[in-house]
């Protein structure tokens, strides 16, 4: 698998890029401007749940490159266990699709679920920063790619890269 330096994660002839994504109903529109600063594939228990999938696959972008263009996202705030913060989850208030998230933690980032962009095939990992956490929990029916960047917790933690 082909995987970049970090440093050249974000081309500057991508920073104007726009991309447009919603809801399965149709209801939530919203573009993102720009790349994200990384791209998390979270494979913690927190968000097998609340994908309803393996793990979640999140590219982290700024408030400022988000857009609401049409529909208005319902908040549920969930707070974590481990850490006592807060996150607040984004949906359609119609259809119940999962957009994105925000942070207690990172008041200025935002989270968005890449399958509801019209054509996620944008994100790659050969185009931005693909980091794989929380691996320590996923699935025998999840497995990773191989060579990829990978944390037994998050990548803030002391724990070092993981062993897949
Ligand atoms: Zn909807
Ligand atoms: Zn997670």
């Amino acid at each position: 698998m082909t995987t970049i330096d970090p440093a050249d994660a974000a081309p500057e002839s991508a920073d104007n890029e726009y991309h447009e994504g919603g809801c399965v109903c149709g209801a939530i529109r919203y573009r993102t401007i720009g790349q994200p600063a990384n791209v998390i594939v979270c494979h913690c228990t927190w968000c097998q749940r609340r994908t309803g999938s393996g793990f979640a696959v999140i590219p982290k972008f700024t408030r400022a490159q988000f857009e609401l263009l049409s529909g208005d996202l319902n908040r549920y705030r969930s707070t974590s266990d481990e850490s006592g913060r807060w996150l607040d989850l984004e949906f359609c208030p119609n259809c119940g699709t999962n957009i994105g998230f925000l942070q207690e933690l990172r008041p200025d980032a935002h989270a968005i679920d890449a399958g509801t962009f019209d054509d996620p095939s944008w994100l790659a990992p050969d185009r931005q920063w693909f980091r794989y956490i929380f691996v320590r929990s996923s699935q025998a029916w999840s497995a990773l790619p191989e060579g990829v960047e990978h944390h037994h917790g998050h990548f803030l933690d002391k724990e070092g890269p993981g062993k897949p």
